[in-house]
């Protein structure tokens, strides 16, 4: 809908399937205007209903000063839970503007019977462990950090990302350009078809990328998980669209 001073104006920091759900639920209620920011890192994004605006505030006081000229009145940080940068600049904003701040975070990911998971605090530590758990490994943390393991060349590394990862990266290295979600089916040929045999992800959570570790499970693979940065200080969070939708429908004084 158009701009509407009666109506809830949300700005949804986004790049996550969970960010699309909750503008796809509040475009259908015309209660709520609904703005998705996208960082434009991919380059072709799928973009949700509602409004969209691309491209990085200018830190916190930039969105701050974004927030307070568009009107907004609720500010949801659904943005990936690795993209801690943002997280924080999204607090700020919040804290400058009295804008209520909710994170939607989906929840990480737990090992079951079977797992064989190393959880680390980061990639550097990723790939300081890698060379003792495996020789051709399955990196799925995305193209940003690749750098990080560049230096190590006595593994072979499949790579899966949306767009094509920029140098320095490892020089044993096959990049597989591809979007989630993957089936299990998929991922076990993918496993088996590169004879995989130690995995790196990030506790990104969700369903869209699981499948990989169930077929690590099957196939007896260790797996190196980099743990989530925390949620900044003082910000509530909600693990679900549904837990988000009820904090907008309770804090907004348009709904009953
Ligand atoms: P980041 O390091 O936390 O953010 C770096 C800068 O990018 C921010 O300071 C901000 O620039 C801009 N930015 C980030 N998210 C934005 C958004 N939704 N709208 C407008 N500007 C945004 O972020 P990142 O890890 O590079 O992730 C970038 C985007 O990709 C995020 O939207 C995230 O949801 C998505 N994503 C990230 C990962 C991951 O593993 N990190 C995975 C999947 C999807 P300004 O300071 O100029 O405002």
């Amino acid at each position: 809908m158009s701009a509407d001073v009666a109506a809830a104006h949300v700005l949804v920091l986004g790049g996550t399937t969970e960010a699309r759900r909750l503008a796809e639920a509040l475009a259908g209620d015309p209660s709520y205007r609904v703005t998705t920011s996208l960082a434009g890192r991919v380059t072709s994004p799928v973009l949700p209903p509602g409004e969209t605006r691309i491209g990085g505030f200018g830190g916190p006081e930039g969105l701050a000063a974004w927030i307070g000229s568009h009107g907004v009145t609720h500010l949801v940080d659904a943005t990936h839970p690795f993209a801690e940068r943002m997280s924080f600049n999204a607090a700020g904003a919040a804290a400058l503007t009295g804008v209520p701040l909710l994170a939607l975070r989906r929840p990480g990911w737990t090992p079951g019977p079977g797992d064989d998971w190393t959880f680390v605090d980061g990639l550097e530590e990723a790939a300081d462990r890698l060379p003792g758990l495996g020789s051709r490994a399955f990196l799925t943390t995305g193209r940003m950090g690749l750098h990080t393991f560049a230096h190590l060349t006595d593994t072979w590394f499949l790579v899966r990302s949306v767009d094509p990862p920029a140098p320095p990266v490892p020089p044993r290295l096959e990049v597989l350009l591809d979007r989630g979600p993957f089936t299990l089916d998929d991922e076990r040929v993918l496993f088996a078809r590169h004879r995989i045999d130690v995995l790196v992800t990030k506790d990104s959570g969700g369903s869209a990328t699981a499948p990989k570790l169930t077929a690590a499970r099957e196939a007896g693979i260790p797996v190196l998980v980099v743990r989530r940065p925390p949620v900044p200080e003082g910000v509530q969070e909600a693990g679900s669209v549904a837990a988000a939708l009820n904090w907008l429908g309770a804090s907004s004084q348009l709904r009953g």
